[in-house]
Formats: C-alpha cells, structure tokens, sequence
C-alpha cells in the first residue's frame, strides 16, 4: 500500500467505489468517469506505480490481471472488449497504481487519440 494512492485508497475503503469483482489479489471497479457503457479498472491490490515497474517477480499479478479483465467483461455480457494500460503521463496515465481499463458495449476506434 502506498500512503498518497488513490486506488491503494479505493483498496482500504477510504474512497468509495462500485465493485465489479474482488479476490485476494485484484479488485475491479466502475471508472468514475466512463468512456463506453462498460469501463471498469482492475488493479492488483500489490501496489506497482506503473507497468514500466514491473519485474520478473510481477509476471504472475501481471499475467492474472488480463484474466481478471477476461471475467469481469464476461461479467457484463461481453464477447468483443478492449483491454487497456497506460504507462506514464504521455500515454494518458493518470493514476500511478497499475490498472487495466476494460471498454465496451459499443463500437470502439482504433487507433486510439
Ligand atoms: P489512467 O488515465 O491513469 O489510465 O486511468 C485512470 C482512470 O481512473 C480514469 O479513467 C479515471 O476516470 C479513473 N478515476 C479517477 N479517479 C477515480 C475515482 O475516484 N474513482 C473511480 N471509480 N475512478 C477514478
Ligand atoms: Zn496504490
């Protein structure tokens, strides 16, 4: 856990959010601010900044975390989804705890903006 993190906050409880799905290493969530009719965070409750961080040791949380995108899109109905993670500011991240946006229920472009 680190100290100023907002998911690492959401984790604690400190910060109210709508649960998806939740196991001993992951917790998935509603984004607050939803760019597809399902947009949904999973992140790892082992706090890692971002993807870039990540070692030989984080293969299986990181490996898990696309399984768990896997389950909580069928959760909503979903065949055809997007499966997301920016790394750093340039890349459109916001939050520095690794999460991956899970985006569907329409027609999604590529390549993204
Ligand atoms: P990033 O831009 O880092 O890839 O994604 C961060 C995501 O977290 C954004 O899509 C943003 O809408 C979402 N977000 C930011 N603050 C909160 C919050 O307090 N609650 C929830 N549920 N989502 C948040
Ligand atoms: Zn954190």
């Amino acid at each position: 856990m680190a100290e100023d993190c907002l998911f690492c906050k959401i984790l604690k409880g400190e910060i109210p959010s709508t649960e998806v799905y939740s196991d001993e290493n992951y917790y998935a969530f509603r984004d607050i601010n939803p760019g597809a009719p399902t947009h949904v965070l999973v992140i790892p409750r082992r706090h890692i900044a971002r993807v870039s961080d990540a070692s030989g040791g984080d293969a299986e949380v990181l490996g898990g975390l696309m399984l768990v995108g896997n389950a909580v899109a069928k959760l909503d109905g979903l065949t055809d989804y997007r499966l997301v993670v920016n790394c750093g500011p340039q890349a459109g991240q916001s939050v520095f705890h690794v999460h991956l946006h899970v985006l569907g229920g329409r027609d999604l472009a590529w390549p993204p903006g």
